[in-house]
């Protein structure tokens, strides 16, 4: 018989959108009626521009002529890819090596993969509430999590505390579920954390794209020192509505390097070259044709045509909840609306209270962790008309 990950036997059930689902069928099933609202989904909406779409099929007629015919790719990905990477990075004033960029099919996969590279002993530090995907990887390898608390009294931007030693930390920003974004000098310190400590930052960027805040930082390669403390994650999911298409790229900078056991150094950008190579054969060619794509001019002005639907739809959400006293989070700089559930309702009774009485569907705080308890998440990824009138339907309620 084989011996099982028993590790697997400490994760929680991932139940959140399953009961969301269960709960808005039961409601439909008994309401036919009603016409029931959906501002609860983590995915995109809008269709893919017109640039990327034409790169895509450039790159299929590619497959079709022995000439131009592809089979497998470098398994960091294609050189024109790498390099249009490194072009979008310096545009935001940070400059990184080709070398240094993986392309890969999302920052899911990477965020989880990484775990490769670390021993089981390790001190880690997860913000509550959290993307849950840092936590389950970590739990499927058998290492213990030390949670930072995210809360409405830190702005849900949680600072190192200098008495704790870590080893591994987890950042997103700006942040999926809470919209909360660091600045420079709050990034700073974390990087001079991570680096007295000699510990490595996660940092998931995948909604950089989102920023309008042009004092806020879009990389943490943008604050001095992260080169040798952080590998970033980042994905054209968000950025170019790519969540059913597939790509992301991930900066493993060749300056992270420690010496470990054997008193031998290594460095992080090799191993993570060694691991995708032995694990991962890249992504398709057509699929980085498509994503080259988002880098050229024409293409990054259509996908920012989409960003900004979704930002002006944060907007009206953001105003609706402003105007009636509810304290949020988020809405500028994220497609996240986070917001206290009123009158001190915990979010799933909120959750079941909105659905039944303005039909709109959101997701419980609860979901995303402790803290989340008593918040709950709007999304601005809705389409307009939809939006509009799910803030009208809130606008009445309270
Ligand atoms: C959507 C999202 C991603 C993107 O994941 P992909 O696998 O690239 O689609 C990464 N991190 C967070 C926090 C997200 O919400």
């Amino acid at each position: 018989m084989p011996k099982l990950n028993e590790n697997y036997l400490n994760l929680k059930e991932s139940y959140l959108f399953a009961e969301i689902a269960h709960r808005v069928n039961d409601y439909a099933k008994a309401n036919p009626d009603k016409k029931i609202i959906r501002l609860g989904i983590g995915d995109v909406t809008r269709p893919i521009g017109s640039e990327m779409i034409s790169a895509l099929h450039e790159g299929v007629d590619a497959m079709a002529s022995s000439e131009t015919f592809k089979g497998y790719g470098p398994e960091q990905g294609y050189d024109f890819l790498r390099d249009a990477v490194v072009s979008y990075y310096k545009e935001n004033g940070v400059s990184i090596n080709a070398d240094e960029v993986f392309v890969s099919d999302g920052a899911k996969s990477d965020t989880g993969n990484i775990t490769d590279l670390f021993d089981k002993d390790n001190v880690i530090l997860i913000p509550d509430p959290v993307y849950p995907v840092y936590v389950d990887t970590n739990i499927m390898n058998g290492r213990n999590i030390t949670y930072i608390d995210a809360n409405a009294e830190n702005n849900f931007l949680p600072m190192p505390d200098k008495n704790v030693h870590a080893d591994i930390i987890y950042i997103c920003s700006p942040n999926n579920p809470t919209g909360a974004a660091y600045n420079h000098e709050q990034l700073k310190e974390w990087v001079d954390y991570a680096l007295a400590n000699d510990a490595i930052i996660l940092y998931d960027s995948a909604y950089e794209c989102f920023i309008t805040d042009e004092t806020l930082p879009r990389s943490i390669f943008a604050i001095e020192g992260a080169k040798k403390c952080a590998i970033e994650f980042c994905s054209l999911s968000k950025t170019a509505g790519f969540t059913g298409t597939r790509c992301g790229y991930t900066i493993v900078p060749k300056d992270l390097k420690f010496t470990v056991s054997t008193g031998e150094e290594m460095s992080l950008n090799a191993m993570w070259n060694r691991r995708q190579t032995t694990k991962f054969n890249g992504v398709s060619y057509i699929v980085q044709k498509g994503a080259a794509a988002v880098f050229s001019k024409e293409g990054m002005a259509q996908c920012k045509e989409n960003i900004a639907y979704y930002q002006e739809n944060a907007k009206i959400i953001a105003d609706c909840l402003g105007k009636k006293g509810i304290r949020y989070f988020g809405g500028v700089n994220s497609p996240y609306i986070w917001f206290e559930c009123p009158n001190g309702m915990e979010s799933w009774d909120f959750f079941d209270y909105l659905l039944k009485n303005a039909q709109v569907v959101g997701t419980p705080g609860a979901g995303f962790g402790n803290n989340g308890k008593n918040f709950f998440r709007l999304t601005a990824f809705g389409n307009r008309e939809n939006t509009m009138e799910a803030m009208e339907r809130i606008n009445k309620l309270f």
